[in-house]
This record gives C-alpha cells, structure tokens and sequence, in this order.
C-alpha cells in the first residue's frame, strides 16, 4: 500500500515545528500500516477495529492534550494533526478518539473529583477502558436543553437517573458513560459504570455511515448510582458544550483528514485512469478543476485549523470560532468525497478504494456535534449579536404605517443621526 505524501501545496510544512512533524508522522505510519489494511473490511462488517485500541493507547492518542497523569499535553496543532491523520483513515476510527479524549476524559479531568480522575483518566488514556457520552435524546437534538433525563437525588445521597439517549458512539462498548441528566439543581454530569442495574445499551442498526464505529442508544430506568459518581464541578448545560467545543475543534482538522484522502485518490487515479486518445483523464480540463477545487479548498482549511490552533494554546479560542473550523472543513470534506466520487467513474461507488466510505461517513459527521446550518445560525449569532435558533417572541407588535408615514432613506438616515445610531 502507497505511503499518503501529504497534501501541502503552500508549504504549509513549514509553519509546523518539528515534534508536530513528529506527531503527524506517527499517527500518518500508524494508519498506513494498521487501520488502512483492515478498515474497508471493518466498514463492510460494521464492527468497530477493537483490535486497534491497545496500540492507540501505547501512542498517547487517547486524551493527547492532557498535561498529567503522564499524557502528553500536546498544543493545538499537535492534537488536530492527530485528529487529521485518524480521519485520512476512517471517521468512525477519528470519532472513537474523539469521543474518549474529549467527550469521556476531558469532562473527568475538568468536571471530575481527584479520586474520578485517578481511577478513570490512567485506565482510559491506556485503552483498556473505554467511555462514552450521552447528550442526545430520541426527541432532542439539536436542541439538547429540551433533554427528558433526569437524576433525583435519594435520601442516602445516591442519583436515580431515568430517560434514553440515543446516538451514542461506543454505547455498548463502554464500561462508563459520561451521561447529561436534569437535576433540580439544573444539568448534571455523571459516570455510569457497564453494568449497574437499570442501566441498558443496544446498538442502533442499519446505518450506511460511520460503520466502522459503534452507535447505540442507553436507557436509564430507575437507574441507582452512589452519590459520588456526579462529576462534581458541572453546574449545568455549558459544561456539556464545553465538551462538545473540545471534540468539535478536533473534527475541524479531521475533516481535512478525509478531505486529503478522497483528493490523494482521485489525483492518483486521475493520472492513471486512461480515457480517449489514450490521455490520461487528468489531461482533460474539467477534470484539473474538480482537483484544482478540492486543493485550493484543503489548503484554506489547512490555515483556517491552524489559526484555531494558535487560538486555542493562547486561550482566546471563541464557541463561534471552531463553529467556522468545523462547518467549513466538514463542508470541504464533504464536497471534496462527492467530486472524487465522481472522478473515479464506477469504480467511486466500490470499496476498492476508500472514496465512497468517505463520502458515506462524512454525511454524520456533517450532522453529528452540531449540524452545519446550527454552527451557521452560532456564526451567525456571533456576528449579528441576534440568536436565531428560537427567536424570543416579540412583546411589542411592529406598527402598521401609512405610506406617508414609512420613512424615506433619507428620514430613516436623519432619525438615526438624531438617536446617536451612528
Ligand atoms: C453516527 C452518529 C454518532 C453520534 N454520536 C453521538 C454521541 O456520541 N453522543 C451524543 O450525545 N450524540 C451523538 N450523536 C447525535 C448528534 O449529535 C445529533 O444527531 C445532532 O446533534 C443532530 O440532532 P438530530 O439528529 O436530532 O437532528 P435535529 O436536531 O432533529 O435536526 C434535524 C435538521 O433540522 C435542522 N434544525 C434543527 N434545529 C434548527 C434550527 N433552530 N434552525 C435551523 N435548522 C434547524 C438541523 O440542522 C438538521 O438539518 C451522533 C449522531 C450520529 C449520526
């Protein structure tokens, strides 16, 4: 199997310094080696690559920018170029780290207690445990507010959660759940443990994306866990978006990740491919566009990340700046599966090369972490300071005018003046 060059058309290279290069070359050799042999067959099974998960572990791939416990703590750059190279391999594979680093062993390094974090983050970051996170509901979605979990404190001090979650990557691979529930106290983080009574996992069948990763849907029924197994420190719904930021920035430079796999494949087939005159199909101009496209738009995501980086190690790093990273890059993920789809001919609809996988995982990630158009309505938001995913309804009715009394451009402009508008 070819070893994947890179996709660096400004010397984008030369702004990484050389144990970010490091940490690239790695992960890039590991999925060349590991995940690229076995991953078409992991899809067409739908099973999850377990076998992979010790070795991972052995790389520090799990909970990367970690500064303890003797994890690396890696800088932004670093993270998302892992991120990028897991992704080149699979969005199911870049998913499970992302769901154990920043959805499980963030929330239990930030949220958690001292014994929370002694017991979990070591056993976590190795492989030998696995998490999951439960934000999602069979009714709510987008809109995680609306969640019908809830945790009532009883009397000894335990928490009985009751509720569902659905969509949930490595559900039944799981042996703690970082679930999001109602308290009266307002959203509650807590770790359920495989196995504890009245508390079920099944996986969700017959899906066409992310087969290579486990979807499953939990249910709490008067589900009893020891008081100490609230994540301390979480004190509502923020602490669950502070999660989601932390996965979601990663999937910005995971979405370059697959971006660079379907363009690599269709720039090598294109060469190859030979069609009229005996050409290659690369010689044909609609063809150099369709590449042309897909790395110009790689290579404004490789800076727009790269920026995020910098953001992020300065803490200035906004909601609504890994909303552009994760909207833009997906989107560039995604247009960039359907134009080597179609470069490819037939042979894009086979998994003889990895294309339509591609393009058949990047549909969740399109969804999943905040769908395209809710990361447009945060940008959105950002910019005109106006939310728009639930307007407030209006308390004063706009006025119906007469046409003499709509005001003019000029009229408009002069009451302005008048209330300071400018
Ligand atoms: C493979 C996979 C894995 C997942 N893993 C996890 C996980 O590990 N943990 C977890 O908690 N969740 C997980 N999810 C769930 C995921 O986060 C949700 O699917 C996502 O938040 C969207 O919710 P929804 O599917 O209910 O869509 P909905 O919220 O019902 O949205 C449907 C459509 O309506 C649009 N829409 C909704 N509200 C508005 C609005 N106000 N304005 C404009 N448009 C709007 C959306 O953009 C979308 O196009 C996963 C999903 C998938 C597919």
């Amino acid at each position: 199997m070819s070893r994947f060059p890179g996709v660096d058309f400004i010397e984008f290279d030369a702004l990484l310094s050389e144990e970010e290069r490091l940490v690239r070359e790695t992960v890039r050799a590991f999925v060349d080696d590991k995940v690229k042999p076995i991953i078409e067959e992991c899809h067409r099974e739908g099973r999850t690559p377990l076998e992979l998960v010790p070795e991972m572990g052995a790389l520090n791939l799990f909970g990367a920018s970690i500064p303890d416990y003797g994890l690396p703590g890696l800088g932004g750059v670093a993270y998302g170029l892992i991120m990028q190279e897991l992704e080149r391999g699979d969005s199911g594979l870049r998913s499970f780290v992302s769901v154990q680093s920043a959805l499980v062993m963030y929330p239990i390094y930030t949220f958690g207690s001292q014994e929370q974090k002694d017991r979990w983050i070591p056993a976590l970051a190795s492989g030998e445990t696995i998490g999951c996170f439960g934000l999602t509901e069979p009714d709510f979605g987008s809109n995680p507010g609306g969640m019908r979990t809830t945790a009532r404190k009883a009397a000894n001090g335990d928490w009985i959660l009751n509720g569902s979650k659905q969509w949930i990557t490595n559900g039944t691979l799981s042996d703690v759940a970082v679930v999001w529930a109602k308290t009266n106290e307002g959203v509650r983080g807590f770790l359920v443990e495989k196995g504890t009574p009245g508390f079920t996992s099944s996986d969700q069948h017959g899906k066409f994306s992310l087969r290579a990763s486990t979807t499953s849907e939990l249910g709490f029924h008067d589900c009893r866990i020891p008081g100490d197994q609230i994540l301390p420190k979480t004190t509502g719904l923020k602490n669950a978006l502070m999660c989601l930021n932390q996965a979601r920035y990663g999937i910005a430079w995971g979405g370059l990740g697959s971006a660079m796999e379907t363009y690599w494949t269709a720039l090598k087939y294109a060469k190859e491919r030979i069609q009229f005159n005996g050409q290659p199909i690369a010689s044909h101009q609609m063809v150099q566009e369709k590449l042309v496209w897909m790395v110009s738009e790689i290579t404004k995501g490789q800076l727009l990340a790269f920026q995020l980086a910098k953001l992020k190690d300065a803490g200035r790093l906004k909601p609504q700046h890994i909303s552009l990273g994760k909207r833009n890059n997906v989107w560039v993920a995604r247009e960039c599966a359907r134009l080597a789809r179609e470069v490819l001919g037939a042979n894009g609809i086979v998994d003889d090369y990895p294309v339509i996988r591609h393009m058949l995982n990047i549909e969740s990630v399109f969804t999943y972490e905040g769908t395209h158009d809710i990361h447009a309505l945060i940008i959105g938001e950002s910019i005109t300071g106006i939310p728009s995913y639930n307007a407030p309804e209006r308390t004063e009715r706009p006025v119906k005018q007469t046409a003499s009394e709509r005001p003019t451009a000029e009229t408009a402009e002069a009451a302005a003046e008048v209330k300071g508008g400018r």
